[in-house]
């Protein structure tokens, strides 16, 4: 990553937002403990944009023109207004001339085949693998950020693999891909990009996941959702008060977004990272169990992943194992069907089990599949039909 400007130090310390990297060397300007105390929305950068357009631009899909060239992307909840020379919150939108463009179309900054378990998705075409790309940029600030080296820096500031949509599925089809993931960062904010390749993936045979915070408005969710095949989508917290001190965010449009996937009848899972202090109480989870259940039935699977530390939270201790043994227990009392822990290796937790018969029908090791014993999508002892996207063959085990 370049080092910021003076131009860019000033306006990211502006933002209160400014953690930069420099080699091995990191600081944070106004210190985390002033930081977690405040809202931590993103602002727009002012005067951040390139002159013009370059090799990765496009013209974005979802904008409204203002007056006086302005315009208002209407991509996410964000909606950032943004006069001619003016970047967007999540640093890939910019207003060139009166137009919104995105820097983020055919420039990933990763690509990579990872299992489809790492998604995490363990109800999903299991033991196949994922072309997964980002680019940079993300539409929250989370103060825990696992990839914040690209989720929070300027499409400009990264390695460009340089992959426009028919080259990611010439990759995928070459690495015999079953699924192209938009991970990583936000995709969210590569939107463009995201749903181009989505469509020529389904035009070859391929599907397509999203790994998202769910920060996206109805109407390019709706579009998004026709050629979605799996998503995995971030519930921060059932709290509007965290989703502002931690992610920089708000609750309302993620629930608004589980809905419509719900609704569309996208396949999907659902992860909750338990950050210490942030709401890691049993009456949290319950309460964000009793929202699952009442909107979107047991059947999601829900993954309850543990907190190490990272970023601006890299003083916290990772969360205790007990704390997610007692989550997870708690979730599967309230009636969901389908819970797992993650990052707690050899735990039952990583285990697939009937929610009828209670047997054992899908044993991980780490994202190895050691057991299956699910025909047609149909539990082996019981035949309750298992929620999920199942393979017409065996995976190995
Ligand atoms: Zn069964």
């Amino acid at each position: 990553m370049k080092p910021l400007s003076r131009r860019q130090f000033i306006l990211a310390a502006a933002t209160g937002l400014c953690s930069v990297s420099t080699g091995h060397a990191r600081w944070s300007i106004f210190g985390e403990d002033a930081s977690l105390k405040s809202d931590i929305q993103g602002t727009i950068f002012k005067n951040d944009a390139p002159a013009s357009p370059w090799k990765w631009s496009k013209i974005a899909y979802y904008y409204k023109r203002m007056e006086n060239g302005a315009v208002m992307c209407t991509l996410c909840p964000n909606r950032c207004r943004l006069s001619p020379g003016d970047r967007s919150v999540c640093r890939s939108r910019v207003n060139l001339k009166g137009k919104l463009f995105t820097l983020a179309y055919g420039n990933a900054c990763s690509a990579n085949i990872d299992p489809i378990e790492k998604k995490p998705l363990y109800h999903f075409m299991p033991s196949t693998t994922a072309f997964s790309i980002a680019a940079a940029g993300c539409n929250f600030r989370c103060l825990n950020c696992q990839n914040w080296e690209i989720s929070q820096v300027r499409p400009e500031d990264v390695h460009h693999l340089d992959l426009f949509p028919e080259q990611v599925v010439q990759e995928a089809v070459k690495n015999e891909c079953s699924t192209i993931a938009y991970t990583y960062s936000e995709p969210t904010t590569f939107y463009e990009y995201m749903i181009d390749t989505a469509r020529i993936a389904h035009a070859n045979g391929l599907k397509n996941v999203w790994i998202s915070n769910g920060y996206i408005n109805t109407e390019p969710l709706l579009a998004l959702c026709r050629v979605l095949d799996g998503a995995n989508v971030n519930i921060k917290t059932i709290s509007d008060d965290i989703y502002r001190r931690l992610n920089g965010g708000r609750l309302k449009p993620v629930l608004d977004t589980f809905v419509t996937l719900h609704r569309q009848g996208v396949y999907f899972e659902m992860t909750h990272l338990v950050v210490p202090g942030y709401g890691d109480s049993d009456e949290t989870v319950q309460r964000m169990c009793g929202w699952i259940l009442e909107h979107l039935g047991p059947d999601h699977p829900l993954h309850f992943l543990r907190f190490f530390p990272s970023y601006r939270l890299n003083r916290l201790a990772p969360t205790p194992v007990n704390t997610l043994f007692r989550f997870r227990e708690l979730a599967i009392t309230e009636g969901i069907r389908y819970v797992y822990l993650g990052n707690i290796p050899g735990h039952e937790g990583n285990h697939t089990f009937c929610h009828e018969c209670k047997k054992l029908l899908v044993e991980r090791q780490g994202y190895r599949i050691a057991v299956f014993r699910i025909v047609d999508g149909r539990c082996r002892y019981c035949q309750t039909p298992i929620p999920g996207i199942w393979p017409l063959v065996q995976p190995d085990g």
